[in-house]
């Protein structure tokens, strides 16, 4: 029997989710979850044993958490282990980077050594294009490129300001500091910006609250071992499976 969101069409298959339409539901899509990971602009390929599973969980988990506290997201419904229902919305090509503490591409920009706390969270805008390699990109990059207007540019750094701002005492009291995050987001029938996309291993850097030990995606980045552990491990912490 069909369930009540046939999935019709793939429309669109990225490097680690694959989008689908729903028969009868115009203004829905279903988000599927792979065991995928790319690293580096794609060069580097491989799987993840389970993040699939996991990253759908997360992401349904952090949502469902975000809406509570006031911020709208595409999340409608989590209907499988691996897929969940979302608004359709026109993806904004813009990934918003925040930081707590410096690591990752901030290393190679400036001074600053891996570790050191930012005394304010820095946020940044990366111009989602592959074949330019995801470059970084200022407000007037943005605006040139009509990527934004300037009233958009200013929802989309409250936004993300306000997401650090829930999201890292939620960490913290899972026993990780939330380093850095990426965030994506789009615009629904009304217009209105949306947080879409995943909050995961895969976008976040985790990092355990006491030791320091990475447990994200840059353990799969940088071969670091217990790649598939340090993905449960955080499932663990934050949904309790
Ligand atoms: N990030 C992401 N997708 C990207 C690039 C970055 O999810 O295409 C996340 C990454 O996991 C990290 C944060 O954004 O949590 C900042 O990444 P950074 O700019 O340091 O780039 P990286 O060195 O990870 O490529």
């Amino acid at each position: 029997m069909a369930g009540k969101y046939e999935k019709t069409e793939q429309i669109y298959e990225g490097k680690a989710k694959k989008l689908y339409t729903i028969r009868e539901y115009k203004n829905l899509l279903l988000q599927e979850f792979k065991d995928d990971a790319t690293a580096f602009n794609a060069q580097k390929k491989g799987t993840i044993l389970n993040k699939g599973i996991i990253n759908c969980e997360l992401t349904n988990y952090i949502f469902t958490y975000l809406n509570k506290k006031g911020v709208k997201t595409h999340l409608v419904k989590q209907i499988s282990p691996t897929e969940m229902v979302i608004k359709r919305l026109k993806i904004i090509p813009i990934e918003v980077v925040t930081r707590n503490i410096a690591a990752g591409s901030l290393l190679k920009k400036t001074n600053l050594k891996e570790g050191q706390e930012l005394s304010k969270p820095i946020v940044e805008f990366y111009y989602k294009d592959d074949s330019l390699g995801d470059p970084l990109i200022n407000d007037s990059h943005a605006l040139a490129m009509k990527l934004a207007s300037e009233k958009e540019i200013e929802t989309l750094k409250k936004a993300a300001r306000k997401i650090n701002k829930i999201l890292k005492p939620f960490f913290l009291k899972r026993g990780l500091k939330l380093v850095d995050f990426k965030l994506e987001f789009g615009k629904d029938k009304n217009g209105k910006i949306i947080l879409g996309d995943e909050i995961t291993p895969d976008t976040c850097r985790l990092w355990d609250a006491e030791t320091n030990e990475k447990l994200d995606k840059d353990r799969f980045r940088f071969e670091l071992g217990n790649v598939n552990e340090a993905y449960a491990e955080v499932r663990k912490r934050i949904t309790g499976n």
